[in-house]
């Protein structure tokens, strides 16, 4: 029965694509696996999601992409025939190189967090306090009036070595283009987030094992506020160029850092791309859907022609009372996949969502958008827009600042 259940999500996940694991996973050799089902217990996952199952008496990682990289299967591997591995024979994983004080080929340019390759909270945390160690060595002979390091990213490890930096007296900035919590901030509600427990500069130990998402996020809040670190929101670091003065210049969006170091604790998620069109700063325009119950009883735009444009559109008119539009600018879904694609259709022929392809928005206002529609403007009423058009991935950004970055590729 399990074994049946095992090969139907492997052939589930294969059919809709979800063959790429994001991070660190294991790959299996079958030819050492005894069979024992230790690896399928210990995975702490396995409880919301299918991550491995067994198929023909051997262990298989039939949910590649619920994988996180606990790396818990290999610890209880009795014959060893578990190795953690990033990407696959198919697909690279671009991982950048730093030495063991995680500073990057470029002097001065530091990495912490799943940047760096590892992910998962706790080593987030860790890599970001020991960032900041090597960083203070570093600067404790500089007497310039620029700052001693800018810490780019506010996730579990830029929050950490915020936290460090504090609590080690040296001069920095923390920029975050979105809101505390990084990747964890945008889990699905309520989702059960699994962390060894971590030593957090200044408040001690972070005792949790198991929480959910929303109460994580409320305690380190609580730290924010309580320890008085100051992260900048909504500042996004676009270019990081050699300094006249020595040292680093950071531009954001919104001003210019002069720094000796920076630690980029950026994760490996990418920059949401923008419509650049006037009005997409309004507090309405997000670019992930967290929970769909929030759109209940109003006009939502949605735009894009991907997967997850197609999944947010779907979701949100299931919600009652919503009107919702969804604004592509080519002509057909071409690369979704067909489970999203017929159920848009379906969606549309039961009058529950508007698709409007060859379309491109102009403007949002506060109760409008201003759509152009094979050079007609359209003007629809409006309380929120969803913009899924794709990410940047730091790859380029790190090419872009002289960081040398491997290739890892899977032998499965
Ligand atoms: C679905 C899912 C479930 C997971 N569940 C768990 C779990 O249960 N337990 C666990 O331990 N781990 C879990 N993880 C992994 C964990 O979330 C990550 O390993 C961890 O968040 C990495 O932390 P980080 O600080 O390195 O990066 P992130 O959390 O990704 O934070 C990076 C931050 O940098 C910001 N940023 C990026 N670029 C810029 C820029 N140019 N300018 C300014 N800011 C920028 C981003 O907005 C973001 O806030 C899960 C991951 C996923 C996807």
């Amino acid at each position: 029965m399990a074994e049946r259940a095992g090969l139907t999500t492997l052939i589930e996940s294969t059919e809709e694509g979800l063959i790429e694991p994001p991070t660190l996973h294991p790959e299996i050799d079958h030819n050492l696996c005894i069979g024992c089902t230790n690896c399928v217990a210990a995975c702490p996952e396995q409880g919301s999601h299918s991550v491995l199952g067994m198929i023909k008496k051997k262990a298989h990682l039939i949910g590649p992409t619920n994988c996180i990289g606990h790396g818990a299967c290999k610890a209880v591997c009795p014959v060893d025939a578990i190795t953690l591995v990033f990407g696959t024979a198919r697909r690279g994983i671009d991982i950048p190189l730093v030495n063991p004080d995680f500073e990057t080929n470029v002097p001065g340019i530091f990495i912490a967090g799943e940047l760096g390759g590892m992910g998962l909270i706790r080593n987030a945390v860790e890599q970001g306090k020991q960032a900041i160690q090597s960083i203070k060595k570093l600067v404790s002979k500089s007497h310039s009036n620029s700052l001693d390091v800018v810490i780019i990213g506010a996730g579990p490890a830029g929050f950490a070595a915020s936290l460090a930096a504090t609590d080690s007296g040296i001069r920095y900035s923390t920029v975050e283009q979105e809101e505390l919590g990084g990747t964890v901030a945008h889990f699905p509600r309520r989702k059960m987030v699994m962390t060894q427990p971590a030593e957090l500069p200044i408040v001690g130990k972070m005792r949790f094992k198991e929480v959910q998402k929303e109460a994580l996020i409320d305690f380190w809040r609580n730290v924010e506020a309580k320890t008085g670190i100051e992260i900048n929101y909504g500042e996004s670091v676009q270019t990081i160029d050699a300094s006249p003065n020595g040292g680093y210049r950071v531009k954001t969006n919104k001003q210019t850092y002069d720094t000796r170091s920076v630690l980029l604790a950026i994760g490996r998620r990418g920059t949401p791309r923008k419509l650049e069109v006037p009005g997409e700063e309004l507090d309405k325009v997000v670019y992930r859907v967290i929970d769909a119950t929030q759109y209940a009883n109003q006009h939502v735009l949605v735009v894009g022609g991907g997967d997850s444009a197609l999944e947010a559109a779907t979701t949100i008119a299931a919600e009652s009372g919503t009107t919702v539009t969804l604004s592509y600018r080519s002509g057909s879904f071409s690369r979704a996949k067909p489970k999203n694609r017929d159920l848009v259709q379906q969606m549309s022929e039961d009058g529950l969502l508007r698709v409007i392809f060859g379309s491109n928005v102009k403007s949002i206002s506060d109760s409008h958008v201003e759509v152009d529609i094979e050079g007609v403007t359209e003007s629809i009423l409006n309380d929120a827009v969803v913009v899924s058009a794709g990410g940047i991935l730091p790859s380029g950004f790190l090419r872009a600042i002289g960081i040398n970055v491997e290739t890892k590729w899977g032998t499965q």
